[in-house]
Parts: structure tokens; C-alpha cells; sequence
């Protein structure tokens, strides 16, 4: 539902993800589809039922040949096979005919006989031990829709890298792979129904700069494809068909941010100092090795945390030990002599292969995911390892695990990596002989266990993002609890304290790469906290490093202390929004 507002203008409200104004046309994405109904025919529309369902299915092949000439033109030859199972899947004379069969025999719409026909067929194939077939599940679930939106009459989705003209999308949702793959000259913004601050979606969407509101629950079935909106990525807002007022407002306000960022740039080369003289390790988050320029241009010292699950999505196949080399290395090369975190496959929770069905989970955040994927998939895990450890003879490389859970994890993980490390040396190819690896905090029993990961590891790094949703039971996906998404919370405190004393008990050091490590209300807190390094996506890094030169640690404890003694977590929330906007009150000029 619109808000109420100007006249003639409607305000619809949501998550802010990723920051910036832009205006457009709206192009709405596939609406989500609910179920397909049943509708009975008669004898004598029997015929024409079927013509129906004959014309969708060649409409269908010709857009699967479409895409797949594209993908095969920009990507490769392989990329475009995955299509051949597609086009299979429209001429399969047994389907075809027992789809004809429902039609004729129980009277019924074109849609539901062949949703039926092709459910059964996708479920039995997902139920198959066998992966090559079970993947065969996803292809036919994926043809399927287009044949029902042809059937519908529905138009099919844009094809995203080649949209006519710059737009904002909106969608019911958007998977991180998807995002990963917008043309930035082409996508002025995005809004999505569903998703929250921490989704990968939304991650990658900072990464990329491109201004995103989530969480506008309806947004996809209410905007109309060609409307005209601005969208307001700091405050969370979509103003469909904005009054002169409006415009003339935002205009002062994307010059009172440009005005702000001119500023921010000067403090590129400057150290990330507290006005006592307390220096802080600020690092950056990257996704994929283009980000490297962002890095080096947002005044970093060098990378905290790369996601390398994007080297492992939207392609045919895993990348080789020696494509994940070449991409650590560029890396690594390019930033030396800072360091670069390289943090192992993350894949699983809201990130999965196009090309390797990971088994559809009840609930995928706590299932199959990070190093529990990897300690099964030897093969998958042996190529990532040796990558990095190859990469770290020439280049400033550390390495950590995500999602630990206790010591046993991080002892076999350390155990393949010293197998590998003598496989190199029998293989005379050099690496890191003292190559660091870190633990990610992100599961409560992990802090519990701190004192003993911090024997075993040379350094820490909290994932606040898991670390909030597993401990206050907070899907970080999910829109509608977004507000018990707490990261002031006193759990989340005291969790964090606990994680830094474990770790300095043992003089390791610790860091946050967690989106709260991005925010400039809740950096002071952490910083009280006694983290030592911040690591957050390159567009935060210039805010941060603004900040901490107008703040005096001093301040940034009696914050921490006053959060550790607090029952309230809007209290907290409180202090340290007060203590962020006296220091550097410029940052927050762009809040309505
Ligand atoms: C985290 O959980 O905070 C984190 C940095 O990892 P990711 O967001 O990739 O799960
Ligand atoms: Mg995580």
C-alpha cells in the first residue's frame, strides 16, 4: 500500500540496502505466480486447447534458442549447452502426449494438464540419487514456467544484459547470481518485494553501487512497467510519479551527498586514526577480483573479507584450481604489499551453483553450507586450497573459514590444508610457508569455544551477519522480522566482547566484516569493543575512515561500556546514534 503523500505522487516504503537516488521507468520482473488454476472445457474447445498448447511450446523453443545463441555469443559454447536440455525437455513426445491426454480426457485448460505433467516429472527426477538427473529437475522447472507464461500470454522477462533503456527494476525477488549479473549502465536501481540489510542480494548490490530498496512486500504485483519513480536507496523509499517538490528535494539532497563525497575522497591516502591517536585496520569486502579498483580507490588497507563464491556461480562449471589461481593472484598482486582475506567457498544459505544441485533444504542457512559443503567435498575444497596457497607466494594472502562451529571443523579444515601444503612442496611450487588462517565467528557455539579457536587460528573475524541471525533465531533473508534483526541487541554485545577477550587472551587480533562493520552508527561501538579491524563494502569505506578521524576511542569505550551494563537494545541504538551524528553529522545529511 502507498503511503500518503504530495498529490498525484505515491510513496511506497521498504528496506534501504544500497545507497543513492535515481528516477526512471519502472520495468516490472515476473510476478510471483500463484499456483495454477483449474479451469473445466468443453468438448469443442478441446481442439483449440491443444493448438494453445502446441503454439506455446514453439514459442517457448524459439525464445530457449534465442537465449541460448546469446549466452553462447557472449559466454562460450559450453554456457549455452545447458539450453540443449531445455529445448529437450519441449519436444519430449512422451510429455507432450500425456499432457494431450489430461486435456482430452478430464476437459481441462492447457496450464494445469501441462503443470501437472511437468511437476510429476520434476519431482521424480529430483527425488533420483543420481546428480546429473537430478539436475535435469531444475531444468525442467525452469522450462516449465516459461511454457506457462507463454501459455498465459504473459510477456517472458526482459533478458537483463540487454534491456533497451536504463530502468529501474522491480521484482518479486532477486538471487544474488542474478544481481551479480546486472548491466550497470542499463539498471539504474532495483526494488524487490522480499529481503532484508544482510540478504546477498542486497550485499551485492552495495558492492556494485547500484541504489536498492528491499522489503516492499508488494511492489511487483502494484508498479506498472513504464511508470515513472524515484528511488531513494538512503531512506528506503519509492516515490512513484514524484512531484516537482519531491524532484527539487532529492536534487538538493544528491548535491548536499556530492558536496560530501568530494570531501570524502580527499581522505583517500589518510590513515583511519582516532583523534587520540588509536589506529584502525580498515578494510574492504569484495565479491569478485573487478572490485580491486574500488578497493584501491576508497582508501583501504586492502581486503578483510572476498566472498569467493562469485567465482563459482553463473558459470557451467567449478572453476579449475588454475582459474581460481589466476583470480587469487590478480588479486593479491594488485594490492600487494596489503593484505587480501581470502575467505573460503561460502556456498549454500542464499547462495547455490547454476550448474550443481545442492538438495533443496528445509532450512538452507543451517544446512549444507560454507565448510561443511567443502570438509565433504574434498575435490571442490582441494582446488580452492591449493589456489590459495599458490597465490600466496606472491602476494600479502591470509585465509579463513567461514560458518565454524567448533574446534573439530577447524582441525580438519587445518589438516587438509597441511596435506595440501606437502602435496606443493613434493610438486616444487611455492606458497606462503606462514600463510595466516583465521576463523569466522558467525555461530554463537563458536564464541563459546573462542579460547580454544584462538590456540588454532591466527586471527578472527565476526560474520555479525550469521552471528545475529543464528543467535537471536533471525532469518537474515526474511522481510517481515527484519525489525527483531537486532544489531545492538545486548546478546550480540556481550557476544562480541566475549569473542574479542578470547582472542586478545591469546594475542590474536579480530576483526568485523559483517554489514554492521559498514555503518557508521554502530562502527564506534565496535570499535569500543576492542575490534581491531573494520571490513566493509568499498562504498562504506570513505564514511568509516571519516568518522574515526573525528572520534576519540575514549568515547568509542565509554559507548561500549554503557552497551555492556544496558538492558535495552534501541537504548544502545540510541547512545551510539548520538555519539556518531555529534562527531561527524555531515555523514547523516541524507536521512528524511
Ligand atoms: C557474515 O555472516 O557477517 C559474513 C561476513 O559473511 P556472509 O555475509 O557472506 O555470510
Ligand atoms: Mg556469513
Amino acid at each position: 500500500m502507498p503511503e500518503p503523500s504530495r498529490k498525484g505522487e505515491r510513496v511506497y516504503r521498504g528496506l534501504p540496502v544500497s545507497a543513492g537516488v535515481c528516477r526512471g521507468k519502472i520495468l516490472v520482473l515476473n510476478k510471483p505466480r500463484s499456483g495454477v488454476a483449474r479451469r473445466d472445457i468443453g468438448e469443442a474447445q478441446v481442439a483449440e486447447e491443444i493448438q494453445r498448447l502446441s503454439h506455446a511450446l514453439s514459442q517457448t523453443r524459439q525464445q530457449v534458442l534465442e537465449v541460448q545463441r546469446q549466452v553462447k555469443a557472449g559466454l562460450g559454447d559450453a554456457e549455452g549447452g545447458i539450453f540443449d536440455a531445455h529445448l529437450l525437455v519441449l519436444e519430449d513426445p512422451v510429455l507432450i502426449e500425456e499432457v494431450t491426454r489430461i486435456v482430452r480426457r478430464e476437459k481441462v485448460n492447457a496450464e494445469y494438464a501441462f503443470n501437472v505433467v511437468a511437476e510429476k516429472y520434476a519431482s521424480a527426477l529430483a527425488a533420483i540419487e543420481d546428480e546429473y538427473l537430478r539436475e535435469r529437475s531444475n531444468d525442467m522447472r525452469d522450462v516449465t514456467s516459461r511454457v506457462m507464461q507463454n501459455l498465459a500470454g504473459e510477456k517472458v522477462g526482459p533478458d537483463l544484459q540487454n534491456l533497451p533503456e536504463p530502468c529501474i527494476i522491480i521484482s518479486h525477488d532477486l538471487t544474488p547470481s542474478t544481481t551479480a549479473q546486472l548491466d550497470k549502465d542499463k539498471v539504474l536501481g532495483f526494488g524487490t518485494d522480499v529481503g532484508s540489510q544482510t540478504s546477498h542480494t542486497a550485499i551485492m548490490a552495495r558492492s556494485m553501487r547500484i541504489p536498492a530498496v528491499v522489503g516492499l512486500k508488494d511492489a511487483s504485483e502494484v508498479f506498472t512497467d513504464g511508470d515513472y519513480a524515484l528511488l531513494d536507496g538512503f531512506n528506503g523509499v519509492i516515490i512513484v510519479n514524484p512531484t516537482d517538490q519531491t524532484l527539487f528535494e532529492y536534487g538538493q539532497l544528491v548535491r548536499r551527498q556530492d558536496t560530501l563525497q568530494q570531501k570524502l575522497q580527499d581522505l583517500q591516502g589518510k590513515p583511519a586514526v582516532t583523534l587520540d591517536g588509536h589506529a584502525v585496520m580498515l578494510s574492504a569486502n569484495i565479491e569478485q577480483s573487478s572490485d580491486v579498483e574500488s578497493v584501491l580507490s576508497c582508501g583501504a588497507d586492502g581486503v578483510g573479507l572476498f566472498r569467493t563464491e562469485y567465482l563459482f556461480i553463473n558459470r557451467a562449471e567449478l572453476p579449475t584450481e588454475e582459474q581460481q589461481y589466476a583470480a587469487y593472484l590478480e588479486i593479491a598482486a594488485a594490492l600487494k604489499p596489503q593484505p587480501v582475506v581470502i575467505r573460503t567457498l561460502d556456498l549454500g544459505g542464499d547462495k547455490f551453483l547454476s550448474h550443481l544441485t545442492m538438495p533443496q533444504e528445509m532450512n538452507p542457512f543451517l544446512g549444507w553450507r560454507a565448510i561443511r559443503f567443502c570438509l565433504q567435498e574434498r575435490e571442490v575444497f582441494r582446488a580452492q586450497l591449493r589456489a590459495i596457497l599458490r597465490a600466496s607466494a606472491q602476494g600479502n594472502v591470509k585465509m579463513m573459514y567461514p560458518m565454524i562451529s567448533g574446534l573439530d571443523e577447524l582441525n580438519q579444515a587445518n589438516a587438509l590444508v597441511a596435506e595440501y601444503k606437502e602435496e606443493l612442496r613434493r610438486e616444487k611450487i611455492p606458497f606462503d610457508e606462514k600463510l595466516e588462517i583465521g576463523a569466522m565467528i558467525e555461530i554463537p557455539s563458536a564464541v563459546m569455544v573462542a579460547d580454544a579457536l584462538a590456540k588454532r587460528a591466527r586471527f578472527f573475524s565476526i560474520g555479525t551477519n550469521d552471528l545475529i541471525q543464528y543467535s537471536m533465531a533471525v532469518d537474515r533473508l526474511n522481510e517481515k522480522i527484519a525489525h527483531l534483526y537486532e544489531p545492538t541487541h545486548p546478546a550480540i554485545v556481550r557476544l562480541i566482547k566475549a569473542t574479542v577477550d578470547a582472542a586478545h587472551a591469546q594475542g590474536i587480533p579480530v576483526s568485523v566484516c559483517g554489514e554492521m562493520a559498514g555503518e557508521p552508527v554502530l562502527a564506534p561501538l565496535l570499535l569500543g569493543l576492542g575490534v581491531d579491524e573494520l571490513s566493509a563494502a568499498p562504498p562504506h569505506v570513505p564514511s568509516l575512515k571519516f568518522l574515526i578521524r573525528r572520534l576519540k576511542i575514549s568515547e568509542a569505550r565509554e559507548l561500549a561500556e554503557f552497551a555492556l551494563t544496558c538492558e535495552s537494545a534501541s537504548e544502545i541504538l540510541s547512545r551510539a546514534r548520538t555519539l556518531a551524528r555529534s562527531v561527524a553529522p555531515s555523514l547523516f545529511e541524507t536521512e528524511k
